[in-house]
């Protein structure tokens, strides 16, 4: 159906609901949404009760609004609150919510799962015995809080405030926790990004100066994904629904997936690429726009910083845009169908397909990469780099149906307290191997533990699971059990993980329902704001009760990180002694904790444009508003924020240098969140840099040191990676060339799109959906190795191998074999731990350096407060597939390159699916040798800095500690 189809349907729905004299509710996304209840009806909502069927038995509902916590798209969630039990029913969409407009994917309503599930964790833990032993004794949140805000306290005593490391997998809202680090002054922000995203982050940042791509899918003619974007990827339902409407409409769909995807299925043209080719197919693509000038030459001669690559890089030619273009020319030339084929293992004539639809696009150019080749390969950033090349030809930059830079996109409001930066910079997490790393070096610290370069006083994890989503789990496991290393490991988590068995202390936070955030991302060319919260907190405040704290609601003594930091920071400065006391204090009732009423309450008055008046329209306190909708849409189509003019008042004593770079005396503006933040901060005489000259106008740019697209990363450059400044083509670790002949590629990253990581285990109705991975294994591979589905085989890594049975398939190249990370959770035979649905039973076995992990027993039927559980069918839950990968960080984006090169055998007799060896010692043969490939600040810093400082930087330390120490820069 095309978009006029849908409008006449629309329109005829409106009057036929008008007719019955009903109100008809299009949502505030102006999509017919008649399924949805009115939200004017919202405290009183009547539905049938199902499970009455045939008798008509009424159930009054109070719909209460909460954003999902189960990926990063932070959906919206409607919950079905029943007036008579005061319990949860479902979970629908909220279609108030402008990012996913009323819909979920499966994981949404599952939600319910989750906050039933009869084996989370309800109070807070202490172990008794050793760490592993399953132990546990049941204690007071006022002993587990005393406790660590004394550790925390005395580090902070002892200058020790490195020791203390917070450890994120899904952060909650934007920056509360790195506010919290902050205010106690320790740089112990540490994230899973280096495991997840921040190879393709590192590729779009060299361009624009953001992190992240917000393609405007639904507007785009065409659409190029890399990797499953439509099942599993980034901002997975806001961004799927807007890529199908977007094909209703008449758009092409690309899809680069070596797997036969959900998504891929979708595609107009499928490319099923050799992993790690993708950037060789992306450039064949661009020089075939450059070599026939298919590209946008005035925007590139605006928006490219090619005077400065040409300065630079060809100082012995004549700096002209023709110049350039013909250097453009020869620098592609290379890149042809045939090579690109060659490479990628893609017919040439499927790649000159791809170019020809890509080229007729124009600035409607839609392209998105995020995990899936970027994360998978070495040098993978430039997957996303030379990605992103193409919409910058095409000037599909901030267009209708083009890429913003996310920021744009996304809307961070300004909190009550702003802790200044950390005076200490974080070696651990930081090292000076990885000037440029996007973020964390995570997934090392055991083996920089082990090398002696440091020690964890106090180590939390919060909604993060090391030991089963980080490459490596039993060298991590190695150091959780080693109290020298790590003094204090405390789990913030709603359920058990393989982690949390090791932990000091359990303490039990609450799922998406239960807690307390705001979020805003880059769905779509727009900005929004989304609220999650305990809802029923939230709707026992609307029957007019008074919560102080979300335990009250929330089931057994679980809480919400949100109240925990802010308690747990009042408690280690009692007497406000150490400065950071004020941080967590009530500024409407002094000498009295900060909560979260008046935390949010304070935001949403100050800081977000709009949202006090259009409350004030329902009589309502922006904070009732949010408690009552959960979300905002703040503005749309924000448009080409680059292109606005930079006003004459900004430009006080300004001053433009040889590249059209424009500083000024002026200050900055009070609320500069739309615009994009400059990142050369200021010039030589203290000027700050405010925009660019172009064609005689100061214009505000991107966030890049050049103000403009770069092209030419002078940063990649200075830093000693001068033969990657532009975007170019790097073949992966597991390129052919790299691989033995008796090798082959896993691509280990793939999602379902049913399960979550971690907190998915007792998600009973995914569960029963998706609960094992098999490996897929083409026809032809399967018989050279002698097995048919089913059967078991052994996949070899370089520190150990894994036992797998084959799923036999032509949806996989015959050179490739896949296995998805979701699956394979388990547990120790400990009454109490882990969770029954989807974790199967081990046993561990350590000597040395030799670890085995064997699959004692699967899945189960058992008796719980839930009857479905005495109904489980499935006993295979799959293999913890990671525990064999060694770490294998990318030497420029930091990200850990999970693609594995592997030999796959038929297994054993004695083999069981599920078991698991590995000997760490070769882990840590593997670690040193990437090691190697690093080029560390300490010998390529251009300035004596460890890191450019304008790169993002979760946390960022104080600017004076960018220096290098002292000792190298005597040693330079
Ligand atoms: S895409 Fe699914 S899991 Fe992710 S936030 Fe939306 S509903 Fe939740």
């Amino acid at each position: 159906m095309n978009l006029k189809d849908l409008n006449e349907r629309v329109s005829a729905a409106r009057k036929e609901t008008e007719a019955r004299g009903e109100t008809f509710y299009p949502g505030p996304s102006r999509v017919h949404l008649a399924a949805f209840p009115p939200r004017e009806r919202w405290d009183d909502w009547v539905e049938l009760e199902s499970k009455a069927w045939p008798e008509r038995v009424e159930r009054r509902y109070m719909l209460v609004p909460t954003t999902c916590f189960n990926c990063e798209s932070a959906c919206g969630l409607l919950a079905y609150v029943d007036k008579e039990t005061f319990g949860v029913r479902k979970f629908e969409g909220n279609p108030e919510h402008p990012g996913s407009r009323g819909r979920n994917c499966a994981k949404g309503p599952a939600t319910l799962n989750q906050v039933t599930d009869p084996d989370r964790i309800l109070y807070p833990l202490k172990r008794t015995g050793r760490r592993g032993e399953g132990k546990w004794v049941q204690v007071s949140w006022d002993e587990a809080l005393d406790d660590l805000a004394g550790r925390i306290r005395k580090a902070i005593d002892e200058d020790r405030h490195n020791e203390v490391m917070y450890h994120v997998g899904r952060p909650g809202e934007d920056g509360f926790t790195e506010r919290i680090l902050a205010a106690w002054g320790v740089d112990g922000h540490n994230s899973h990004t280096n495991i997840c995203s921040s190879s393709a982050r590192a590729g779009y940042q060299f361009w624009m100066g953001l992190d992240r791509p917000s393609p405007d899918h639904a507007n785009a003619d065409v659409i190029l994904l890399i990797s499953a974007h439509l099942e599993a990827g980034h901002y997975f339902n806001p961004h799927a629904q807007r890529v199908m409407e977007a094909k209703a409409r008449g758009a092409k769909l690309i899809v680069f997936d070596t797997r036969l995807s959900h998504t891929a299925t979708h595609a107009d043209v499928w490319v099923s690429p050799y992993p790690g080719s993708e950037a060789a197919i992306m450039l064949a693509v661009a020089n075939y726009l450059i070599q026939h000038n298919l590209y946008d030459r005035e925007f590139v001669h605006r928006w490219w910083n090619w005077e400065e690559y040409m300065a630079v890089e060809h100082p012995e030619l004549e700096t002209s845009f023709e110049g350039f273009e013909e250097v453009l020319k020869n620098l592609y030339a290379e890149f042809t169908f045939a090579y690109a084929a060659r490479e990628s293992g893609v017919d040439a004539r499927q790649l000159e397909e791809v170019a020809v639809l890509v080229s007729t696009a124009g600035t409607r150019f839609s392209s998105h990469n995020w995990r899936s080749a970027a994360a998978g390969n070495s040098g993978g950033w430039q997957v996303a780099r030379t990605l992103f090349l193409v919409n910058a030809l095409l000037g599909a930059v901030a267009t209708e149906g083009g890429v913003f830079p996310n920021a744009w996109n996304k809307f961070v409001p300004k909190p009550i307290y702003t802790p200044p930066h950390p005076p200490r910079w974080n070696e651990l997490t930081w090292p000076r191997e990885y000037p440029l790393a996007m973020n964390e070096l995570s997934f090392l610290l055991p083996h920089f533990l082990k090398d002696g370069r440091g020690k964890v006083d106090t180590y939390f994890t919060r909604v993060y699971n090391p030991v089963w989503t980080n490459p490596d789990g039993f060298s991590w496991i190695e150091v959780l059990q080693d109290e020298n290393l790590i003094g204090c490991y405390v789990a913030l988590t709603p359920t058990w993980n393989e982690t949390a068995y090791f932990a000091d202390y359990v303490l039990p936070m609450g799922h998406g329902s239960e807690r307390h955030d705001i979020h805003s991302y880059e769905t779509h060319d727009a900005q929004w704001l989304g609220f999650r919260q305990p809802v029923l907190r939230a709707a026992r405040e609307r029957m007019g009760d008074q919560i102080k704290d979300t335990r009250e609601v929330n089931p057994g003594e679980v809480w919400e990180e949100n109240e925990f930091w802010l308690e747990l920071t009042w408690r280690i400065d009692p007497d406000g002694a150490l400065g950071i006391r004020k941080f967590a204090e009530s500024q409407e009732r002094p000498g009295e904790r900060l909560g979260v009423d008046e935390y949010y309450g304070y935001i949403f008055q100050h800081s977000v444009p709009g949202l006090p008046e259009r409350a004030a329209e329902e009589g309502l306190t922006p904070l009732q508003y949010m408690r009552r909708y959960g979300a905002f849409e703040i503005g749309r189509k924000t448009g080409a924020l680059y292109e606005q003019e930079v006003g004459e008042d900004e430009l006080e004593d300004a001053r433009t240098d040889r590249f059209g770079r424009v500083y000024t005396r002026t200050a900055k503006p009070a609320s500069p969140n739309i615009v994009p933040v400059p990142a050369p901060d200021a010039d030589a005489e203290g000027r700050r840099f405010v925009g660019v000259n172009v064609d005689g106008k100061v214009l505000r740019g991107f966030p890049t040191p050049s103000g403009r697209l770069e092209f030419y990363s002078k940063t990649l450059a200075d830093w000693g990676w001068h033969e990657y400044a532009v975007p170019f083509y790097i073949k992966s670790h597991v390129h052919q060339d790299n691989l033995n002949p008796d090798q082959t590629v896993l691509i280990s990253t793939f999602r379902l799109p049913v399960q979550i990581h971690t907190r998915s285990a007792n998600a009973k109705w995914l569960d029963e959906i998706a609960h094992t991975n098999p490996l897929w294994i083409h026809p032809r591979h399967a018989a050279q190795v002698g097995v048919k589905t089913g059967d078991a085989v052994r996949v070899e890594t370089e520190t150990g191998y894994f036992v797998v049975r084959a799923w036999v398939t032509e949806g996989i190249r015959p050179d490739v074999v896949a296995c998805s990370h979701h699956m394979g959770r388990w547990k120790l035979a400990h009454e109490g731990e882990g969770q029954r649905q989807l974790m199967q039973t081990v046993s561990l076995d350590h000597k040395g350096s030799e670890w085995g992990l064997r699959r004692e027993r699967g899945t189960a039927p058992y008796t719980s407060a839930d009857p479905d559980t005495t109904r489980i069918w499935w006993a295979d839950v799959g293999v913890h597939q990671n525990l064999t990968f060694p770490v294998h960080p990318d030497p420029v984006s930091g990200m850990h390159c999970w693609h594995q090169a592997v030999r796959v055998r038929k297994a054993e007799t004695s083999d069981r699916p599920g078991d698991i060896h590995v000997d760490t010692e070769k882990s840590r043969t593997v670690y040193r040798t990437w090691l190697q490939f690093t080029r560390p600040a300490d010998t390529n810093s251009p300035d004596g800095t460890r890191r450019p400082y304008w790169l993002l930087r979760p946390l960022k330390p104080a600017r004076e500690l960018y220096k290098l120490p002292e000792e190298v820069i005597n040693r330079q």
